[in-house]
């Protein structure tokens, strides 16, 4: 089998019995998923984890969250850190929501990415899993990937703002599988392909990996 089928399909069944049990990963909500991903920035999943049934409780749509005072969000945020900038943050994205689309988290990429503080990733991350549109997430721990196993480099100071990177990651997708390929990209990467020690006796792709073969 060609080694990029083999990836894809190893990734898709790798997946299937490794995956990370979050409670994000249990929704098609688009409204949690923009805000999930919005709070999973420069925190841990355990952190959100542990706020997330409370957070979604008090505040169950886009208007509830909008009519809250920043304050208020302050309180609930404190366990992530920068709890201040997470409040302003999502408040903005949930007024200016409420204003221009009537409460409907858009399902455009422009339109996500014209919310305040929403990149290509969060954005991805929606329309991916709220509205199955085959869009890629690609992260540090996907580019890590993409340069072991197929030896991708980018040329770009910062690979993640590299479209040639995202249409590569993006070209892999399964049609109408981007959720599982994605997200099981996501934890192989954190599970298996990790950054310190990668685990590549155990990986059963190795044998196709540049980086095994050249290490
Ligand atoms: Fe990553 Fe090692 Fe597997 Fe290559 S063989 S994909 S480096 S875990």
């Amino acid at each position: 089998m060609e080694k990029t089928q083999l990836f894809v399909k190893f990734i898709l069944s790798w997946w299937d019995t490794n995956r990370r049990n979050f409670p994000w990963r249990r929704t098609t909500n688009a409204y949690r998923l923009l805000i999930t991903e919005v709070l999973l920035r420069k925190t841990t999943a355990k952190q959100v984890s542990s706020i997330y049934a409370e957070f979604f409780k008090n505040y169950s749509t886009i208007n509830e969250l909008a009519e809250t005072e920043v304050d208020e969000l302050e309180k609930i945020l404190y366990p992530l850190g920068m709890e201040k900038k997470r409040s302003k943050e999502l408040s903005k994205i949930a007024n200016f929501i409420v204003e221009e689309y009537n409460g409907k988290i858009p399902s455009e990429m422009d339109k996500l990415m014209d919310l305040y503080g929403v990149g290509r990733y969060t954005a991805s991350g929606v329309l991916c899993q709220a509205y199955k549109k085959d869009h890629a997430m690609v992260d540090t721990n996907v580019i890590r990937v993409m340069g072991r196993y197929f030896g991708f480099k980018s040329s770009k100071k910062r690979p993640r703002d590299d479209p040639k990177l995202w249409s590569f990651t993006t070209a892999l997708i399964p049609k109408g599988k981007c959720k599982e390929f994605n997200l099981g990209l996501i934890d192989f990467a954190g599970d298996i392909c990790n950054f310190r020690s990668p685990k590549c006796d155990l990986c059963k792709i190795n044998e196709y990996c540049n980086y095994f073969k050249t290490n």
